[in-house]
């Protein structure tokens, strides 16, 4: 069934927001087996949502609209909604206590006449309550068309839409199932994959759809399926994963939504094993990284950043003379930072950065992109040279992955 994505905001327009949802809302639809045919993004305007709506409901058995929902005179979906399909607003009981009840344990706050007008909704549309919020769900009928209103609130939306629509349209529909599975791959470009599975996209059955997906350093390879035989897909997409994991053992770290870092974070536990960083570049990614997934403090000890050539020497105990000789980014320095800290903090491992993010020269002695990371394992150190292109971000976030690469080859 066709599906189109409405995503309304003035906010989105003029920049100030990025549309995070209709991307969760595309993942979720596509996966429950609708064919989004396009999204649009338009403004909190009485006419051109009509204009919209009236042609995505020629086109589309589902328009998901998202926006415009909150309770002040900019926001103007649920009264324009209400008017095009003809219904009648009402004070809905049971969402006047939800908000009440939210207001009064959640908040602690006294409601305003605002917050209750989000209790009145249309009568003839289906309600689904929104747990996080005041502005509700909102499922209107038109013919054979299906026209549902979320909030914009990325969390509200989400919970909204995974939580009760998706579970709605599949009891209700009978969809065939998209089938994804995600193959992760770190440290080897999109071409050269590509290249190297020539023969086996070749060979696949015809049902089965293969995607690039590539992200600084780190390729996902999706596998997809349509079908509602729900054993079939199974089989077609288990048939073509078996016949791919052989060919990527090299780059291959998990599958899905499994983050190189969380697999990295699993292996350190399971080995029980310890450890810190000392970074320059990429000043405190690292810590934040580790940090950043419950449980770190079973692996992780700390962290320093030795932005300074003087802290390199106080806090690490790199003598002046090679620093004064080298400059700050070089292979021995990250060799000795690792060293240091690894000394330091008493862990078996220990990671270390230093290089030249840029974007401008500045003092340091390597050209912009030149980057080196240095990894005491155990007893032994290993350094590493890197030419990283883009801007200052993205070289601290391809140093993260490449890091993460490095401790999952050794850990695994
Ligand atoms: P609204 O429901 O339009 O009042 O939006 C409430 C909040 O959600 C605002 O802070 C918006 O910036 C945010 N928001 C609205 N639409 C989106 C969207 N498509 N993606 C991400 N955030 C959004
Ligand atoms: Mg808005």
């Amino acid at each position: 069934m066709k599906a189109q994505i409405l995503v309304i905001g003035n906010e989105i327009l003029n920049g100030k927001t990025l549309d995070t949802n209709s991307k969760v809302l595309a993942k979720e639809l596509t996966k429950l087996g609708l064919d989004i045919q396009q999204i649009v993004v338009i403004s909190d305007n009485q006419k051109t949502i009509i204009s919209y709506l009236d042609k995505a409901l020629t086109n589309a058995e589902f328009i998901f609209i998202t926006g415009g929902l909150g309770p002040t005179s900019d926001d103007v979906t649920k009264q324009t909604l209400n008017d095009y399909f003809g219904y009648d607003l009402s004070m809905n009981q049971e969402v006047l206590a939800h908000i009440k009840s939210m207001f009064k344990n959640r908040y602690n706050s006294p409601i305003n006449e605002q917050n209750i007008k989000q209790a009145m909704l249309p009568k003839q549309a289906r309600i689904f309550i929104n747990e996080y919020g005041t502005a509700s769900g909102m499922w209107f009928k038109k013919n054979n068309s299906h026209c549902i209103s979320l909030p914009g609130v990325p969390h509200e939306m989400k919970h909204l839409l995974i939580g009760q629509i998706v579970p709605t349209i599949k009891s209700e529909f009978n969809l065939p199932q998209n089938h994804i599975r995600t193959v992760n791959t770190i440290g080897l470009g999109e071409s050269n994959i590509a290249d190297r599975l020539t023969h086996w996209e070749k060979n696949l059955h015809p049902k089965i759809s293969v995607a690039y997906l590539p992200d600084l350093g780190k390729v996902r390879i999706r596998v997809s399926t349509s079908d509602k035989d729900f054993q079939n897909a199974q089989l077609h997409i288990n048939r073509a994963i078996e016949q791919l994991l052989p060919l990527i053992q090299d780059i291959y770290y998990g599958q899905d939504d499994r983050p190189i870092e969380n697999v990295v974070a699993e292996l350190l536990t399971e080995k029980s094993l310890t450890i810190s960083c000392a970074e320059s570049y990429t000043g405190g990614a690292i810590a934040n990284q580790i940090t950043s997934i419950p449980g770190a403090s079973a692996y992780f000890k700390g962290g320093l950043v030795v932005y300074n050539n003087d802290m390199k020497t106080d806090l690490l105990g790199i003598p002046k003379s090679i620093i004064q000789k080298l400059g700050p980014a070089n292979e021995t320095i990250v060799e000795q930072m690792a060293l240091g800290t690894q000394r330091r903090f008493e862990t078996d491992i220990a990671l270390a950065t230093s290089g030249n993010a840029g974007p401008t020269q500045g003092d340091i002695n390597v050209p912009v992109g030149t980057v080196f990371i240095g990894l005491a394992i155990m007893k032994k150190v290993e350094t590493f040279e890197f030419k990283m292109n883009g801007p200052r971000k993205q070289v601290i976030e391809r140093s993260l992955n490449k890091i993460n690469e490095l401790l999952f080859h050794h850990l695994k």
